[in-house]
């Protein structure tokens, strides 16, 4: 049982070294944002930038602006800032697509497999599209054989056979993290590689894919890094994989010399491979700005905020959960979960929606799951406090059984 008080967590606040951070996201007032590991908050600077690239560079600019802004070199510029934040090196990352397609290409690079090496083994309950992604590598190469195991029986399925792993860093739901170096090593050792998916991990913890020898990756633009609505996603080849491999996409940004307008594909040899089409300048240009706030935090220091933060909420809310059938998805130290947290309840969906229409924003995740994320440079102390007492007071009063919460929203 708790002791902490509501007085003592606003000193906290207070001596938070990344208080000073909050100010550069636009949150509105009476919200309380515990959802930004599936949408970030828009940083103040986004606006401005957005502001720029609309009216001088595209609207006076015009087309002169991809020499004159830079446009064209957007993909790499920004992939090099992401790979600063994610342990890779310049020339490891590209800005492009979605997480989804640019899964296809880097699972799609290893293929058609050769000799025995056919099995591609992932974490069975992954974020669907995840699994979506390797079902339909099939139709690059029949003989691929897809292998769906729970966690505990992965490392022990490597073996000769196997072509790679593709596993997500951070679980969408119960936020448990994959010992990536481990992982890497053990997988390295069987003579496979490893593709990691870091949708709930990329601008929320320190990540260092070249310590730990990672071959390539994925991630969201729009969840840590706050790069908006449906921003575009990242890959992450390291070098030494990079001249070897054909993705299965050629289209003319991917190609060696997209303004020589050859009659033939000729794959770029370097990480502009994995571009396709033209790329979204707009989103790109957001992006980046998120990407930009992102480089001047202390990576250490929002992991270690986060895990205070997911510690607190899931102190305060033991408290009195019980008492309400709310039970720990997954009761792990925050140690082991990324920078989330989520709870069970069989009327969660309902919960969820009276908590938002408090202002407290969390996400529903079928069949039963409230999941709650923790983004360190915006969120205080306090919030955690006030958040769980709100949740308290919803199911105290029962508000959530008002039939306006039971409609179901297409997005969740
Ligand atoms: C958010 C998320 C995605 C999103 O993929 P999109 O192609 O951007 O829709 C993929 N995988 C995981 C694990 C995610 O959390």
């Amino acid at each position: 049982m708790t002791t902490i008080t509501r007085a003592e967590l606003e000193v906290w606040d207070v001596k938070d070294p990344l208080a000073a951070h909050r100010q550069d996201y636009i949150l509105p007032k009476g919200v309380i944002y515990l959802d930004g590991n599936s949408l970030g908050p828009l940083p103040v600077q986004t606006k401005e930038r957005l502001r720029k690239t609309l009216e001088e560079e595209w609207g006076e600019g015009l087309i002169r602006s991809w020499n004159d802004a830079d446009w064209v070199g957007a993909p790499t510029r920004v992939g090099d800032k992401v790979a600063e934040l994610i342990g890779a090196e310049a020339g490891e990352v590209i800005v492009s697509d979605s997480t989804s397609v640019n899964l296809f290409k880097l699972a799609g690079s290893l293929l058609p497999s050769e000799g025995p090496r056919r099995k591609i083994i992932c974490e069975k309950g992954n974020f669907p599209t995840d699994q979506y992604i390797v079902q339909s590598l099939k139709s690059l190469d029949n003989g691929v054989i897809i292998k769906e195991l729970p966690r505990e029986e992965i490392l022990d399925a490597v073996d000769e056979e196997t072509l790679a792993l593709v596993l997500t860093h951070v679980h969408y739901k119960t936020g448990e993290i994959f010992d990536m170096e481990m992982f890497s090593r053990r997988t390295h050792e069987k003579g496979a590689l490893v593709l990691w998916d870091l949708c709930h991990s990329a601008g929320a913890m320190p990540l260092a894919l070249n310590t730990c020898n990672v071959d390539m990756a994925v991630g969201c633009g729009y969840k840590y890094l706050n790069g908006g609505p449906g921003a575009p996603a990242f890959s992450f080849i390291a070098k030494r994989h990079q001249a070897k491999r054909r993705q299965p996409i050629g289209g003319w940004f991917g190609h060696q010399d997209p303004f020589a307008f050859t009659e033939t594909y000729e794959p770029a040899q370097n990480i502009k491979q994995h571009l396709v089409g033209t790329p979204g300048i707009l989103g790109l240009a957001a992006l980046e700005s998120g990407v930009d706030l992102l480089l001047k935090l202390d990576m250490t220091k929002v992991r270690q905020k986060s895990l205070k933060l997911v510690g607190l909420f899931q102190e305060l809310v033991g408290e009195f959960g019980n008492g309400f059938g709310l039970t720990a998805l997954y009761p792990l130290p925050p140690e082991d979960c990324g920078n989330q947290t989520a709870f069970c309840h069989d009327s969660g969906y309902q919960i969820m929606r009276a908590l938002i229409k408090k202002g407290v924003i969390g996400d529903f995740r079928e069949p039963n799951i409230m999941r709650f994320g923790f983004g360190a440079p915006y969120t205080r102390y306090t919030d955690v406090w006030d958040a769980a007492n709100i949740l308290n007071a919803v199911l105290t009063t029962e508000e959530w059984k008002r039939p306006e919460f039971s409609q179901r929203h297409s997005v969740t």
